[in-house]
């Protein structure tokens, strides 16, 4: 088995490792496509300490042997393989509440990702992708998953309007999400170039760079705010801006991808009362996500995606990295594996 591992930072070095045949409750995917993320790119500069393991945040492939007989699962089927793994040593996960791990393991970062010719997973990660589900569509099962999540967690109801700060691909789909469920998105962002794409994915307010956000938001909303703010982690915007959008008593939730580090001021979300929630992915959504991608929730065609192929992944790392460095953001990869 060989893939691109990181051996320290800026360095990735094409390795091989022992042949594994699966047994017990492992099962074997010969990986077909996987997706590049934020999250890989500050793995590689080193901002997310990783070491001596394969990037990759998430990836699909061909079932190639399994040792189970579960539903519809059989060798020859396209599969995606859930990016996570819960910890198994932790109280909750002692107590067999795995849904509440509390030190998730996450694929590329806790242990090998999916730049690499086969993946070893415990078959209960493993999901069969329907026909009409493409290749592209089930990289962003993930970010599906989070979306669900967040929206579970904020508690949304038809008609809210919900604050998205924040537009990468990730904050698109949010956005479309809670369209789906006829909530009424507001979409924030410093980038053009997302308020374009947003509003071609079927968001109607988006508000870019020059808009004076508190102001238009008091519009759309009647005065009152939204009672829901979901600030996405990677959006390079004030913390401070998405607390001045709440209304009084109102919901803030954190969450994104990538782990970056940054300081905030809660004095404002103190003032307002504001109940504060963090969100990390939850496992529980992912068969719930491929039945969305399925019903053509989510329209995949104006996300911002780059493809490549996987000899060229470290001329492709070293790009996004400059890339990261100059703009602040990346353009999520595909990579064609086989
Ligand atoms: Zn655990």
């Amino acid at each position: 088995m060989k893939g691109y591992k990181l051996i320290k930072p800026f360095y990735l070095e094409e390795s091989e490792s022992e042949d594994v045949s699966p047994s017990g409750n492992v099962s074997k995917v010969r990986l077909t496509k996987s997706l590049i993320t934020l999250s890989d790119v500050l793995r590689y500069n080193g901002e997310i300490p990783t070491e001596n393991v394969v990037l990759g945040s998430v990836g699909l492939g061909i079932l190639n042997e399994t040792t189970k007989n579960l539903f519809d699962l059989e060798k020859g089927k396209r599969t995606y393989i859930e990016p996570s793994r819960e910890c198994g040593a932790c109280y909750n996960c002692k107590k067999g509440d795995f849904n509440k791990c509390s030190d998730v393991q996450i694929a590329g970062e806790d242990y090998d990702g999916f730049l690499c010719d086969f993946a070893i997973a415990n078959t209960d990660k493993l999901f069969v992708l329907p026909d009409s589900v493409s290749d592209t569509e089930a990289l962003f099962i993930n970010h599906i998953s989070l979306a669900v999540s967040l929206f579970d967690k904020l508690n949304i109801q038809k008609g809210d309007y919900v604050s998205v700060i924040g537009a990468n691909n990730f904050g698109n789909i949010f956005a479309q999400l809670l369209i789906y469920y006829q909530a009424v998105p507001i979409v924030m962002t410093l980038d053009e170039e997302s308020v374009v794409s947003a509003k071609k994915s079927g968001i109607y307010y988006v508000l870019g760079p020059n808009d004076n956000w508190q102001k238009e938001v008091y519009a759309i909303t009647g005065g009152r705010m939204t009672d829901k703010v979901a600030y996405i982690a990677d959006c390079n915007i004030p913390v401070v801006k998405a607390f001045s959008l709440a209304s009084f008593g109102g919901a803030i939730a954190f969450t994104g991808f990538s782990g970056k580090t940054g300081s905030v001021s809660f004095m404002q979300a103190v003032k307002k009362q504001l109940d504060v929630h963090c969100i990390n992915n939850d496992s529980r959504y992912t068969a719930a996500s491929i039945n969305l991608i399925a019903n053509k929730a989510i329209n995949f065609a104006n996300l911002k995606v780059n493809t490549c192929a996987y000899k060229s992944v470290p001329e492709v790392f070293k790009k996004l990295n400059e890339e990261l460095e100059k703009t602040g953001k990346i353009n999520e990869t595909v990579v064609t594996l086989v």
